[in-house]
This record gives C-alpha cells, sequence and structure tokens, in this order.
C-alpha cells in the first residue's frame, strides 16, 4: 500500500467545517443576490407601495452611467389632484457611496396651482422634511431636520409654484411651438423662488424604453441652468437633460429600478477595465491598499454601479456578448443543473456549489493575492505580482505581473510558465477558431525588462 500523504481528518472535524462553508458560501450569495436583484431597503418598499400601474418611472443617468430611480403619479383629489415623487440616487460623499432617498407629495388645485407639498431628503445621514403651505401668495414654511423644527413665513410676489407640476401647467396650457412662458418655480431644496424661463420648440420622435413617443422639446432656463425636455400633450416628461449630463428617461419599472448587479459579464469588464485604468491608484475598484480583503471580496458590495459606458461600449456592441450578458443567470443555474443531474445532490454540491466557490476565489484571488504576494519581474508602477500557487489554480491567471505588463497578451504564462488558458487560446488558433491573438514582440519584452533592470540599479545606486 502506498504511504499516504496527508492523513484524512476525522468526519467529526470535516463535517462542521463543511457545514461552515456552505452556510458561508450560501450566506455571502444571498447577501449579493439581495443587493444585486432585490437591493430596495423595506423602508423604500413601503414609500413605494403607493404607485399603482399608472405611474411612470425613469431611470437616472449620468454621463451614461447609472445613478438611480424616480417614480411620479398624479392621483385625483375632491377638488384637484396630489403629485407624487419618489426617488432614489447614488451619491459619492468623501469618496463613500450612499443612497440618497428624495419623496416630494404636493396637494394642487384642478388648474394645478400648488397648495401645500411635503419635501423630503435623506442622503442616508438622517432626513431633512420640508412643509409648505400657501395662503394667497404667502408661503409657510417649517423645515425639520436632526437638530429640531424651524418655520418660518415668506410673502412671494407670486404664487409658488413647484417644478413638479411645471410640465402639467405647460401641458394645460397647450404647447404651442415658438411660444415664450415665463414662471416663478419654487426649489424646496433651496429654499428659493426664481424665474423660469420656458421656450416650446418642435414635436419630435424621442426614445424611452424600447418605444419611441412623440413630445414637444422643451428649453427650459432655470437659475442659469439650462434644460430640455420632451414633454407630451398630456405633459408627460419623457426624457430630461441637462447639459453637464444628467439625463432622466422614461423606461419600463423593471429597468428604472435595476441598478448594478455585479454578477453580469459586462459589469465585470468594465470594472477590470477600470483597475487597469487606476491600479492600484485612487479609483482602482479593488486595490489591496484598501485592504486585502476588499481586494478579495469586499469590493463586490460596493453599490457604485459599473462604469459600462466608459469602459465597455464596443462589447455593447457585439451581439454575441449582448446574447451572454442577457442570458447569464441560464448559464449560472445550468451549472448547477447539469451536475446535480449528473450525482444528484452531491453533484451539485461538489459540482456545482463548491466548484463555483472554488473558482471564484482563485478568480478573487488574482485580484488580491496577486496585488499582494509574488514577484515582479517587470516595473509595472502597480503592485501586480506573478503568483505560482494562483497561477496554477487559475488556470495561468495568476502570472498577473506580465499580465499588467501586456494587457492584450493572450498567454499570461508568456510561455514559458504554467498557463492552461494559453493553451486552450493556442489550440483555438490552430484551429481556426481564434484569431487576431496578441502576443508581445522579443524586443517590447526586452525593452520592458530593461526598464525594471534600470530601475533597480537606482535603487541600488
Ligand atoms: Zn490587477
Ligand atoms: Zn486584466
Amino acid at each position: 500500500m502506498p504511504p499516504r500523504l496527508v492523513r484524512p481528518l476525522s468526519r467529526r472535524v470535516t463535517r462542521p467545517v463543511s457545514l461552515i462553508v456552505l452556510a458561508t458560501w450560501i450566506g455571502v450569495m444571498g447577501m449579493l443576490i439581495n443587493r444585486s436583484y432585490l437591493q430596495a431597503s423595506p423602508n423604500l418598499a413601503t414609500d413605494l407601495a403607493r404607485y399603482g400601474t399608472a405611474a411612470q418611472w425613469r431611470g437616472v443617468y449620468y454621463r451614461g452611467e447609472k445613478l438611480g430611480f424616480t417614480v411620479s403619479q398624479t392621483v385625483p383629489t375632491a377638488d384637484g389632484f396630489e403629485l407624487q415623487e419618489d426617488g432614489q440616487l447614488q451619491m459619492s460623499l468623501l469618496g463613500a457611496t450612499t443612497a440618497a432617498r428624495i419623496r416630494t407629495t404636493a396637494e394642487v388645485d384642478r388648474a394645478f396651482a400648488l397648495r401645500s407639498f411635503v419635501f423630503s431628503l435623506d442622503p442616508g445621514t438622517g432626513p431633512i422634511k420640508i412643509d409648505g403651505r400657501v395662503e394667497g401668495r404667502t408661503l409657510h414654511l417649517s423645515v425639520t431636520s436632526g437638530s429640531g423644527t424651524r418655520t418660518e413665513t415668506r410673502d412671494l410676489p407670486e404664487p409658488p409654484m413647484l417644478s413638479l407640476n411645471l410640465s402639467r401647467r405647460l401641458a394645460d396650457a397647450g404647447m404651442t411651438p415658438g411660444a415664450r412662458l415665463q414662471w416663478t418655480i419654487f426649489d424646496p431644496a433651496t429654499l428659493r423662488n426664481a424665474p423660469v424661463r420656458v421656450d416650446v420648440g418642435h414635436r419630435e420622435m424621442v426614445r424611452a424604453g424600447n418605444v419611441s413617443i412623440p413630445a414637444f422639446r422643451v428649453e427650459m432656463e432655470y437659475s442659469g441652468l439650462h434644460t430640455t425636455s420632451w414633454v407630451t400633450d398630456t405633459g408627460e416628461v419623457v426624457r430630461e437633460e441637462s447639459p453637464m449630463g444628467l439625463i432622466s428617461v422614461r423606461e419600463p419599472v423593471e429597468r428604472a429600478r435595476a441598478m448594478a448587479v455585479p454578477s453580469r459579464p459586462i459589469d465585470w469588464a468594465a470594472r477590470h477595465l477600470e483597475h487597469h485604468a487606476h491600479a492600484d491608484r485612487e479609483g482602482d475598484p479593488h486595490s489591496p491598499i484598501d485592504g486585502l480583503l476588499h481586494a478579495h471580496v469586499g469590493w463586490l458590495f460596493s453599490v457604485t454601479p459599473a462604469k459600462r459606458d466608459r469602459y465597455c461600449r464596443a462589447l455593447m456592441r457585439d451581439p454575441t456578448v449582448m446574447l451572454i450578458e442577457r442570458t447569464a443567470v441560464v448559464w449560472l443555474a445550468l451549472g448547477l443543473i447539469v451536475p446535480a443531474l449528473v450525482d444528484g445532490w452531491r453533484g451539485l454540491l461538489w459540482g456545482g456549489i463548491v466548484r463555483i466557490a472554488v473558482h471564484n476565489h482563485t478568480m478573487f484571488a488574482v485580484n488580491s493575492i496577486c496585488h499582494a504576494f509574488g514577484s515582479q519581474p517587470f516595473q509595472t508602477g502597480d503592485e501586480s505580482r506573478n503568483n505560482r500557487l494562483i497561477a496554477v489554480l487559475a488556470f495561468g491567471e495568476g502570472w498577473h505581473n506580465n499580465h499588467h505588463a501586456f494587457p492584450s497578451m493572450a498567454y499570461h504564462g508568456m510561455g514559458s510558465r504554467p498557463d492552461a488558458t494559453g493553451l486552450v487560446i493556442r489550440a483555438l488558433e490552430r484551429a481556426g477558431l481564434a484569431w487576431d491573438v496578441h502576443r508581445p514582440s522579443a524586443a517590447a519584452i526586452e525593452r520592458h525588462r530593461a526598464r525594471r533592470l534600470r530601475a533597480d540599479r537606482a535603487v541600488a545606486d
């Protein structure tokens, strides 16, 4: 009998350890799924419960990146309407990302003139609530924040109007291309009353979600800020753009509420390219500089949406990539179903869950361990390392310093180190199934090596 290299541990030890590993994995996956798909807090869910099927949902974007959503509806009351709006936006404050909540409820008469409103803003640090009541041209305000409530009364030159009912009044007045209107708008966020100038343009077809809707192009000037909106005959704002790159556009509810889903393939690609653009500097989504655990798995829980538009435009135009993107959950499910069909519960555990967990952690280790432990044959200006153990486990990806030195190179092992992925790509290339395979020239490698030697010598001197 051959000598046993490892003496198996007793089942009394292995069983609880396996259970803990399994429970931890299920817990982490549960948290991720909750963050990605059901991120709405119970609080938000109650707030949104008032919105029916007629509510209008909008996605809010900043320079092509999803920031959040708003939802609004108009409910008829005995002698007018109640206008309701809720929103959630991701805000970056001092480097930390929090979800800010905005809620407005306004009572207006049949002509959409304002009677009272309640506005609240919670940037994640506690809400600020503003109650307003209009009596003729007098506005009674009460502002409630963590430090208490203060009240004040303001006399306005004309009855105040919320931006919320502007488009309704515009439709009420009748949309005439070429018309110029001037009103006063009260901004509850700044407690200021300022004139707004509205220019109605021509009717255009504007895209919202998957449909095109005819709407009037409306230019607005408010406190030196210019916005362009597209408003329908009935006063619905289909799309709104500001020159700073802030866009809100009508969308189906699921799309409006969908935020960053870290498991979508293009999000992974976007975060990976962002990592290369800022490796181990400010802006790197996963650097051990912010802690090894953060680089390994903690970054997955960050709520910042992936910068898909900045880094992955070309991928998003590729129909094959988009097909995989849209069906990603199917492939993930097949990875559990197939092993379960082959070997029941044991198949599901070892061929499904454990396989995915091990693969996830080796991939995560490329971000954490390969930026902390290993050798640096190339001077890349970041902390990337070649790590033999991770290279074997991650099918060659562990030659991470090589990868940062030549990011487009297909063989991380550079032909001389164990690199299973490189072998597969080479086989595909031989079979004619892969082309344009990038490999740096011997001269380029030599130049890069020499840079390292020069730097080492400079340090030694
Ligand atoms: Zn890296
Ligand atoms: Zn890379």
